[in-house]
């Protein structure tokens, strides 16, 4: 096949110039085996980004690829006008995750469209236009998902963000309210209320947020933040919607949601990603009751429940299950974590090690003072961390944050590297 170089040129010349590649020298990888990934030339990486937070299982799980394989083989396409098992019983199986009375999916293929259609149902159900969301945001990049979005990064210049306001971002690290303020969930909630007042009619149709901010930088909310927010979205006539396409599926470890770390119920709750584990599959869940708003007009996605994404949906919630990976990503998150924390004794360039699970975030700063974002030593450490062998990712607003959200099958020998690995690479920059 073509070297990365090769690969290279012809994406530079025939692919979308505006998608990004990591890395000064890009890698190509070429094979995957659960948590390790390989390269042209055979060098293999221990996977700490997972695809973007999607590799869930780990890359070419048997058990997911026998699915996948045999219903390719079997029937791949029919759409929805036909009967076919796997939507029905895949829809029973993640129902059953869900709690209260949240029992209703909608089947598409990726977390922009889910959360399209979120707010869609949340507009048709209330009646109402105005939505809120928060600074920093990340939830696609369809037209509805991007107006949701607030991270410069990923705006353009088009006005399709009508009606949509972008709440303050309950950060304790960076914000007004810190870890010392017990009421800080509750204090930076106010400002949904305030926007409500102020940069809406009164009434709302939706309040979303990604119950642990993502793309962010993994910014963890105080305690009953999102509680407070709920409530005052609710008293404004809107639904709660919880944006899990990171946080879901057992990555927070201590819960399968990453709203239930915050102890909220939601009224629609969108997910991607790590629930296909690498395919093409999104999900709406609601209440029969909102979902009854949309039943009187066809919702159609033509690949939306296909048998392949079914299939393997269903096979990836098994193995899941079967292999304890939610245990797994609490027991191997908290060695992360407290190997970070010790790395922080040493380099004072971490500011800030947080996330639940294996949805880590380190923020690095070159004054703890004063939290001036490193950057650049974000990049570099990054770079070197390629070159030791380990595939992290990185992001937040200032491009300062580590971010460590591995396959949840990784082990200890892997955490051990892991730490090892960034612990040498802090020691270079
Ligand atoms: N929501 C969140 C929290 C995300 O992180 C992403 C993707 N990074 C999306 C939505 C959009 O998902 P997709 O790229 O599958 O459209």
């Amino acid at each position: 096949g073509p070297s990365p170089e090769e690969i290279l040129a012809l994406r530079q010349a025939y692919v979308s110039p505006g998608i990004f590649h990591y890395y000064k020298k890009p890698i190509a990888i070429v094979e995957g085996k659960r948590q390790y990934l390989f390269d042209d030339k055979g060098r293999r990486y221990l996977d700490g980004f997972g695809g973007i937070v999607t590799v869930s299982v780990g890359h070419c799980h048997p058990e997911v690829v026998a699915a996948a394989n045999l219903q390719n083989e079997t029937i791949s396409h029919t759409t929805t006008i036909y009967l076919n098992p796997n939507i029905a019983l895949y829809a029973k199986e993640l129902a059953a995750k869900m709690p209260g009375d949240l029992k209703v999916c909608y089947f598409v293929n990726s977390g922009s469209e889910a959360n399209d259609l979120a707010l869609l149902m949340a507009r048709a159900y209330t009646g109402n236009y105005d939505a809120i969301a928060l600074r920093n945001a990340y939830h696609g990049g369809s037209p509805s998902a991007m107006a949701l979005t607030s991270h410069h990064t990923w705006k353009f210049n088009v006005p399709h963000s009508f009606g949509v306001q972008h709440a303050q971002m309950p950060d304790i690290y960076r914000g007004p309210f810190g870890s010392d303020d017990p009421d800080a969930g509750k204090k930076y909630a106010a400002d949904v209320a305030d926007l409500v007042r102020f940069g809406s009619s009164g009434k709302i149709a939706a309040f979303i947020a990604e119950s642990i901010q993502g793309v962010g930088g993994t910014v963890v909310f105080p305690d009953g933040y999102l509680k407070h927010a709920y409530e005052h979205a609710r008293a404004a006539g809107g639904l709660c919607i919880a944006d899990e396409v990171q946080a879901g599926f057992g990555r927070t470890g201590t819960h399968f949601w990453g709203f239930e770390t915050q102890g909220v119920i939601p009224d629609i709750v969108t997910m991607a990603k790590g629930i296909g584990n690498g395919c093409p599959l999104a999900a709406v869940v609601t209440t029969p009751e909102i979902a009854k708003t949309l039943a009187t007009r066809i919702h159609f996605n033509t690949f939306g429940g296909n048998p392949v994404s079914m299939a393997q949906g269903r096979a990836v919630l098994k193995v899941i299950e079967k292999e304890g990976l939610q245990a797994n990503s609490l027991k191997i998150g908290a060695q992360l974590t407290a190997g970070f924390n010790r790395l922080a004794e040493k380099h004072s360039l971490i500011g800030q090690v947080r996330g639940p699970g294996l949805m880590l975030g380190v923020e690095l700063v070159k004054d703890r003072a004063t939290k001036e974002p490193a950057r650049d030593e974000c990049a570099a450490v990054f770079e070197k961390c390629k070159e030791l062998g380990l595939l992290i990712g990185k992001g937040g607003l200032f491009g300062n944050v580590l971010r460590i959200k591995p396959p949840m099958c990784i082990t200890e020998a892997d955490a051990e590297f892991m730490i090892e690995v960034i612990d040498e690479a802090l020691a270079t920059v």
